[in-house]
């Protein structure tokens, strides 16, 4: 009983078991029935992309999509078929079908179907050409013809506004957007997303949507069974909550999606591209920026080379490690390089030492400062060529040099100008020192002289000075003009010049004539004014002194001239005078027989005789000195001697006269060497001219030894001469009595002898007092006996 009981229980269970689940199977959304039968589903044929046939000749679109997903959730077999609005309408309402997909509600369709939950909302819109009258409101639609889906929610609401007798029904609402676009039509309405897929499909360019905010109508699956509606708007609910329903409207209708992906896509891709773009002119500047350097770089290393060798310039390296020479932009080397001991070879032995020295210094990074100029030998000849070297380092990071890069240019043709022109400036030296020519160069900025051979500034040609310590050497006299000449210079407008000035290069020292020339040497090449002044001046003194010589000797000669013809006056006066006593008296005597009387007559003419002999003599004389024949001959004779003789002679012919006629003869021998007439000469012309000019008192002829030499005294106590007549005493033919008995020679004959015996002749005298008259003979003194003593 107790199995019984168990195994009834057990069955019981199990029953109930198989109850409950048939009876959850049975209260599940869908029936075991319905699931195996495969629910046949239609959609319009032209309602895209809601529901429409690809490509492929399949049903597609939104509801097709949403469809499937909805029959895969409900595990559901399925047709899916899609038909012209109005046969699928019909196939729904006849029952032939179990679904119709995306249908909006309306009155009469209530009637007809049931109704699932809408999913989705659809806008209705208007479609016209471009190029027609634009379409704004509904009013607008008025008398157009306007093409509408048959039975489409579009149909009924124009009905609905009174459009119907315009409204041209099609079954396939593409054929519509067609008929429009090529112009048959006016408009036409129907849903936006429908519009925009056939327009953008179709290409229909020429078609303009505007949406009229006209009611939205909602769509649903629409069909006969309540139930098998309630399983689908389930199956809708779990697709909207698992997200596969906004995928799905996603994928059709969110374009601003779609559209941000694509304009991503297309903002990248045309960034890409143009970063490509970019790259590729960038790279295409670049390598033509390139090409341009290296064609620049090219012209450049051309130039330089041309450069370096238009000027005679090699270029050469040195490698300090391997201590080798070679060539950088000359073929002086051999290739493989040479070493510096072997290159100096080709030097002159004194220049080695600099050029081994400034290379090693070099590579120790100390660059000689200035070039070098060393001799090498010109292949084939003795001769020397001149370089001139100059060096530079490239060093490596740690800072040591590793090559010497140097320059070699042949300077031999600019040694050799330089030495000519060394040689020229010397010569040009030597010519202005030796024409004492003082070279000056006057800058009008600074005011400063700078000069050649300027004994002003010690010869010192580097030594300045400014003008006002020229004007401080010049003579008093000539300051203002030279001043006039260095302000004329400062206010730049002085062309050449000369001008003359007496200078002094030392303070005690005679006045140098100079003769000063200057020109504009170097003048402002914007305003024209002259900056610089060059010149010479020449030190005149010798040739003026000696103009002024020539000019006294003329003034002398036309005085000479001038005396000369007064003698030849005075002469017809003095040959005439005694020559008619002569001639006269010599005539008395003939008829004259009284021997007192003759004996007169005859003395006369003696007196007469002796006056015209010595007029003669004089005269005589004066032609030798004139032509410069004055002949000296000396002898040995005792001056003492000749002295009395000549102290007797005068006494004889003086006789009784009131003068007295003293002789001063201090040795009884006086032997000397010299001309014995010229010193009687002397003495008489000094005694004549006094006992001639001394009425009273006395006439003292005396002589003395003196200096190495006679000097020769008369004195006298006689009228004496006049203080401004001295200088002319010694002149010739100067006689400053001219009523006085002589030929005005006898002192100039005097000084002529004397100056022919490099002696010295002079006077004192006091006008009315008296005169002395003196003249110093130097000769040789043989032997000199004072009165009453022997020597
Ligand atoms: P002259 O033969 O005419 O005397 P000199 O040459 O001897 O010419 O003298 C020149 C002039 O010097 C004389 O004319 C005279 O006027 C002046 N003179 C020369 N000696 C004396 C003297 N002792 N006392 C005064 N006048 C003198």
């Amino acid at each position: 009983m107790r199995v019984i009981k168990s195994i009834s229980t057990r069955t019981f269970m199990l029953f109930f078991v198989l109850f409950g689940l048939s009876v959850i199977l049975q209260a599940a959304p869908s029936d075991k029935k319905d699931t195996q039968k495969p629910i046949q589903i239609v959609g319009d044929i032209a309602f895209a992309p809601y529901t429409f046939i690809n490509e492929n000749g399949q049903p597609d679109g939104f509801f097709i999509e949403l469809t499937k997903a909805v029959m895969h959730e409900l595990k559901q077999p399925y047709t899916i078929k899609l038909e012209e609005w109005p046969k699928a309408m019909s196939q729904l309402k006849n029952k032939k079908i179990d679904f119709i997909t995306g249908i909006s509600h309306s009155e009469s369709r209530d009637k007809l179907f049931k109704f699932g939950g809408s999913y989705v909302n659809i806008t209705q819109n208007i479609i016209y050409r471009k190029d027609d009258e634009h379409i704004r409101t509904l009013s607008d639609l008025k008398n157009k013809k306007i093409i509408v889906e048959t039975d489409a929610m579009s149909q009924y609401y124009l009905e609905k506004a009174g459009y119907g007798r315009h409204l041209y029904k099609v079954n396939d609402i593409t054929i519509g957007f067609k008929l429009l676009s090529q112009g048959y039509y006016d408009a036409l309405m129907c849903d936006y997303e429908t519009a925009a897929y056939i327009i953008f499909h179709k290409g229909y360019g020429n078609l303009e949507m505007v949406d009229m905010q006209l009611t939205s109508r909602l769509y649903s699956y629409a069909g006969n069974s309540e139930l098998q509606l309630s399983r689908i708007d389930w199956a809708l609910q779990r697709l909207k909550a698992n997200g596969t329903y906004s995928d799905i409207y996603n994928k059709w209708f969110n374009r601003y999606a779609d559209f941000k992906w694509l304009q991503l896509i297309i903002i990248s891709g045309i960034s890409l591209i143009l970063i490509a773009a970019f790259l590729w002119i960038f790279n295409i500047v670049l390598r033509r920026r390139v090409e341009k350097a290296h064609a620049m770089l090219d012209t450049k290393n051309k130039q330089l080379s041309i450069a370096l060798h238009a000027g005679g310039i090699v270029v050469w390296g040195y490698d300090v490690q391997k201590d080798l020479l070679f060539n950088i932009e000359c073929d002086y080397f051999p290739p493989q390089g040479v070493s510096p001991e072997k290159d100096l070879l080709n030097y002159h032995p004194d220049d080695r030492k600099l050029l081994y020295d400034s290379l090693h210094e070099a590579a120790k990074g100390n660059i000689p400062e200035k070039p070098i100029c060393v001799r090498m030998s010109k292949v084939g000849t003795d001769e020397w060529l001149y370089a001139e070297k100059e060096f530079s380092a490239i060093k490596n990071k740690e800072g040591k040099v590793v090559t010497v890069i140097g320059t070699h240019k042949n300077v031999t043709e600019k040694h050799r100008m330089q030495a000519l022109l060394e040689e020229s400036v010397q010569r040009m030296g030597f010519a202005i020192k030796t024409a004492n020519l003082v070279l000056w160069e006057y800058d009008v900025n600074t005011q400063q002289i700078k000069s050649y051979n300027e004994p002003l500034v010690d010869y010192n040609d580097s030594k300045m000075m400014f003008y006002e310590r020229l004007l401080g050497s010049i003579h008093p006299d000539d300051v203002e003009s030279t001043s006039k000449k260095f302000e004329g210079m400062n206010k730049q407008t002085e062309a050449t010049f000369s001008f003359a000035m007496r200078l002094r290069y030392q303070p005690n020292e005679d006045w140098h004539y100079c003769m000063t020339i200057g020109s504009p040497f170097i003048r402002d090449s914007k305003t024209g004014k002259v900056l610089k002044y060059v010149g010479l001046r020449r030190d005149v003194t010798e040739m003026t002194l000696m103009n002024q010589k020539l000019e006294q000797e003329k003034v002398k000669a036309q005085e000479a001239d001038r005396l000369k013809s007064a003698f030849l006056a005075n002469m017809s006066h003095e040959i005439r005078t005694p020559l008619n006593a002569i001639v006269g008296f010599s005539g008395l005597l003939e008829d004259c027989e009284d021997p007192a009387v003759r004996s007169e007559y005859i003395k006369i003419i003696n007196n007469n005789n002796n006056l015209l002999l010595q007029l003669i003599n004089d005269i005589l004389d004066l032609s030798k000195i004139e032509s410069g024949i004055l002949e000296i001959h000396r002898k040995e004779f005792d001056f003492s001697t000749a002295f009395n003789d000549l102290h007797h002679t005068f006494q004889a012919r003086m006789g009784e006269s009131e003068v007295k006629f003293l002789c001063d003869n201090p040795y009884d021998e006086f032997i000397v060497y010299s001309d014995y007439n010229r010193l009687i000469q002397i003495q008489t012309n000094f005694i004549t001219n006094a006992l001639k000019y001394t009425k009273k008192g006395y006439v003292k002829m005396s002589y003395r030894y003196e200096d190495e030499g006679l000097k020769l005294i008369v004195e006298d106590t006689g009228i004496g001469i006049a203080e401004e007549k001295k200088n002319r005493i010694f002149q010739r033919f100067e006689k400053l009595d001219k009523f006085a008995q002589g030929t005005g020679l006898g002192l100039s004959i005097c000084k002529a002898i004397v100056d022919a015996a490099n002696g010295k002749i002079g006077f004192d005298s006091v006008e009315g007092e008296g005169s002395t008259f003196w003249a110093w003979i130097p000769c040789k003194i043989c032997r000199i006996v004072q009165k009453g003593k022997q020597t």
